[in-house]
């Protein structure tokens, strides 16, 4: 036996499709302020602005050159937030050294903060208020609805405890009514806590993290992971020939969580510029 696949594929399709019908008439505009000259980075940042062309989300980059600041960061942001044609914005990391992402995220208004980099939109997914949730995180579940997979009542870990995916991930967990357990690099015994989970979410960025005495046979394992294996190749968290079968189901990367992650940037985005 192996583990089926959760693509994230078709899913992304029909999330693309929904935004391209909804996004021409609102004239809907991400910007995405970029502190870095990384070249991974660059290549990322492109990659949105492709997918949203191709759906009628424009896309506008505002370069920040050097090393900026906090305080030059915050100021980008500041004149995006009061910019009316500006429906959603992004803050891309890396950032540079010293500067605080929930600091100068701040700046973001939670309805602009279409990935969920605020405290305050960090504090609205929290209390239950309304807020876009990051990206990353709102694609896990996505991608289980899609597949069917039952959260009410299951146990689900998730591997990691970032602002970015782990914590917020928990949290949307929590408001489909599962069972989550949060581990991450002080966790003893992680085969453990992670066999005792219906679903097992992957989220710290360690090639090859999870191996087949972590999963419980037949439960649904979710790869977040984007790594650069030495080979130059994108990989997950997950040894996939390891896992597979044993899991009942796996998301691959590339192909898993990624392609609905941007699908679900521009969706907000809309969403944003619809006024919620
Ligand atoms: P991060 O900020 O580095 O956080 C990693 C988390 O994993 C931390 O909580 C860390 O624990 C935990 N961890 C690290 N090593 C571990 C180990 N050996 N055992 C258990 N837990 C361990 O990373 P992130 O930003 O959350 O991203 C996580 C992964 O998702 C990365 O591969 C990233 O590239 C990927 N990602 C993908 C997407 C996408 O669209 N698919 C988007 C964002 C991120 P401590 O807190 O104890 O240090």
């Amino acid at each position: 036996v192996t583990a089926a696949e959760l693509s994230g594929k078709a899913l992304a399709t029909e999330i693309r499709r929904s935004v391209k019908e909804r996004a021409e008439a609102l004239a809907a505009t991400l910007a995405i302020v970029v502190p870095t000259t990384d070249e991974s980075t660059a290549w990322y940042v492109r990659s949105i602005a492709k997918a949203g062309e191709k759906v009628g989300v424009r896309t506008v980059i505002r370069q920040l050159d050097g090393e900026p600041g906090a305080e030059e960061i915050r100021a980008a942001l500041r004149e995006l937030a009061a910019d009316d044609t500006v429906h959603g914005i992004i803050l891309q990391t890396p950032l540079p050294q010293g500067v605080v992402a929930a600091e100068v995220a701040e700046e973001i208004p939670v309805a602009k903060d279409v990935d969920g980099a605020s405290p305050r939109s960090a504090g609205h997914l929290a209390t239950g208020l309304p807020a876009f949730a990051p990206a990353t995180a709102a694609a896990v579940i996505r991608l289980l609805r899609h597949h069917q997979i039952p959260l009410a009542g299951r146990r689900v870990t998730v591997v990691g405890r970032s602002a970015v995916v782990g914590k917020p991930l928990a949290q949307l967990l929590l408001a489909e009514n599962a069972t989550v357990t949060i581990a991450h690099s002080r966790t003893a015994d992680l085969p453990a806590v992670t066999r005792a989970a219906d679903v097992v979410v992957a989220a710290a960025g360690r090639i090859g993290l999870i191996t087949a005495e972590h999963i419980a046979p037949g439960a649904v394992v979710v790869d977040v992971g984007t790594n650069t294996a030495a080979d130059g190749s994108l990989v997950g968290d997950v040894d996939a020939a390891a896992v597979a079968p044993v899991a009942g189901m796996l998301s691959p990367v590339p192909g898993g969580v990624g392609p609905v992650t941007t699908a679900l940037l521009l969706d907000h985005t809309v969403t944003a510029a619809a006024g919620r």
